[in-house]
């Protein structure tokens, strides 16, 4: 089973992934828990470079950075998730393939089908079981980005049109396919975002 976890930066999708990888594993599964951009060693410089590349790259083209997602994501599937997969293990994942339709697609206006055709290429068209969409307003996920601290990205510095298209783009697709997306107000608390996506994926998982 693959679930990933989509949405901004802010709506709390590794508090949801890491209480959905700990109730699973109080079920008796073996859990993968893992993150794009990152995931791999190679992955973990790729996610340097398009984080927090700055001046030493300088301003990174669109169909670069989708490239750079993509072999990103090529990588962490051939050597994490697949294999898991195969071994049984129920990958819980923050980020995939609909990040990269709603950034580099839907916020940075390269064509969605070109973006679904590079990244299905590059996972040999491995699409999750679940995605989780944690839906944020851009003002409220960018208050929780400043009040939890930490160091600023290079989405950071993106202006509010980029990140309202991003999350209308994560919703779009949503609604595309209401049979793979399960859609929640991450503005609703904690405990109760987790019984809603608990009982979405308790009938799925066999005891
Ligand atoms: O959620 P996480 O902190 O891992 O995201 C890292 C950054 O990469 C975020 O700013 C996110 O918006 C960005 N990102 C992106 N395109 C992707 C995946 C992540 O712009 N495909």
């Amino acid at each position: 089973l693959f679930i990933t976890f989509e949405g901004g930066d802010g709506a709390g999708k590794s508090t949801q992934a890491e209480l959905l990888g700990a109730w699973l594993e109080g079920r008796g599964h073996e859990v993968v828990r893992t993150r794009e951009p990152g995931g791999t060693r190679l992955g973990a410089q790729l996610r340097e470079l398009l984080l927090h590349g700055g001046e030493e790259i300088g301003a990174v083209d669109p169909r670069a950075e989708a490239l750079l997602y993509a072999a990103d994501r090529a990588q962490h599937v051939a050597k994490v998730v697949r294999p898991a997969l195969e071994r049984n293990a129920v990958v819980v994942q923050d980020r995939y393939i609909d990040s990269s339709l709603a950034y580099q697609g839907a916020g940075r206006v390269l064509e969605l089908d070109d973006v679904r055709r590079i990244s299905d290429w590059a996972v040999e068209g491995l699409w999750p079981d679940l995605t989780v969409l944690l839906d944020l307003d851009p003002g409220t996920a960018a208050a929780r980005r400043r009040s939890r601290g930490g160091t600023a990205d290079r989405l950071e510095a993106e202006a509010a049109e980029f990140h309202t298209a991003v999350r209308d783009g994560f919703l779009a697709l949503a609604h595309a396919d209401p049979e793979r997306y399960l859609v929640l107000d991450a503005a609703r608390p904690v405990d109760e975002l987790h019984t809603a996506i608990l009982a979405r994926v308790a009938p799925s998982i066999r005891l």
